[in-house]
């Protein structure tokens, strides 16, 4: 169990691609047990069920992130269910986004009620992204069916506050290690108020880097992309979060290592299968 679980990231990114077999040692010396890849668009969803059928520590998951709606087929949604009757697939990144240029809320609403529908059908876990729209996200959830195991509220950084509120939902809430940069204290003490046993952990690599003090393993930057995140890095995210919780590192590991088998424990293949 004392293993790393990367609840959310990227590894798909072409931020990434080219060091990806660094990357994949590094990852595999930690060693990181299992990391759950995110889709973002339909034109990355095969690059991710590629990526899953090749390396046995990747749980893959397809959504349509509030960034690249605009991109989206007439037939996502059947692409989507394709991939969710065929694979062992979780359902995300989706959500709701406040914060980007000319946000439409109404169809971010729309499709994430598309994706919770279909989540809550096949019975799958959901990582929900939000930014800026704390209130809104909370007042869609009554509204909406939910998967029995809950769902993933990545990089959380909304009000204390509403932790408890989104609680009875069934979400969990997953610290990235940008809360650890200067400035951002607040979102990083946020997280002594989630319950132990709905705490997890993510890179969100290539996205979201640690500051340079922590950042143990380094990326070149990529064409069109700054300090792309290094997906080693969980283990200095553990550990930052270990600080802030004022716990010790392999207490704190084995807790989220647990967290994570609860929450996507319908997407993990049996050991025997790997
Ligand atoms: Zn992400």
């Amino acid at each position: 169990m004392n293993a790393y679980h990367d609840a959310h990231n990227h590894l798909q990114h072409p931020a990434l691609r080219p060091h990806l077999a660094e990357i994949l040692s590094t990852v595999r010396a930690l060693p990181v047990n299992w990391m759950v890849v995110n889709g973002t668009a339909e034109s990355d969803w095969e690059k991710v069920a590629e990526m899953a059928k090749e390396l046995s520590f990747v749980i893959p998951s397809f959504g349509l992130h509030p960034w690249f709606l605009s991109e989206r087929s007439k037939n996502w949604e059947e692409a989507l269910r394709t991939y969710l009757t065929q694979t062992s697939c979780a359902v995300g990144e989706v959500g709701l986004d406040l914060w980007m240029q000319n946000s439409d809320l109404q169809l971010q609403k729309k499709i994430l009620r598309i994706h919770l529908e279909l989540a809550a059908e096949f019975q799958r876990p959901i990582t929900i992204h939000c930014l800026r729209a704390w209130s809104e996200l909370l007042e869609l959830l009554p509204t909406v069916p939910i998967p029995n195991c809950g769902f993933l509220i990545h990089s959380y950084g909304g009000p204390t506050r509403m932790i408890e509120k989104f609680l009875p939902f069934g979400s969990y809430f997953s610290f990235s290690g940008y809360f650890l940069s200067p400035g951002k204290e607040e979102k990083a003490q946020t997280f002594r108020e989630v319950p132990y046993d709905r705490l997890l952990v993510e890179t969100d690599a290539p996205d979201m880097p640690l500051p340079a003090e922590r950042n143990q393993f380094q990326l070149p930057n990529a064409a069109g992309f700054e300090r792309p995140n290094h997906p080693a890095n969980i283990q200095a995210v553990v550990r930052g979060l270990a600080e802030i919780r004022k716990r010790p590192e392999d207490e704190l590991l084995r807790m989220v290592g647990q967290n994570f088998y609860r929450l996507f424990e319908d997407v993990i293949p049996s050991e025997a299968a790997r």
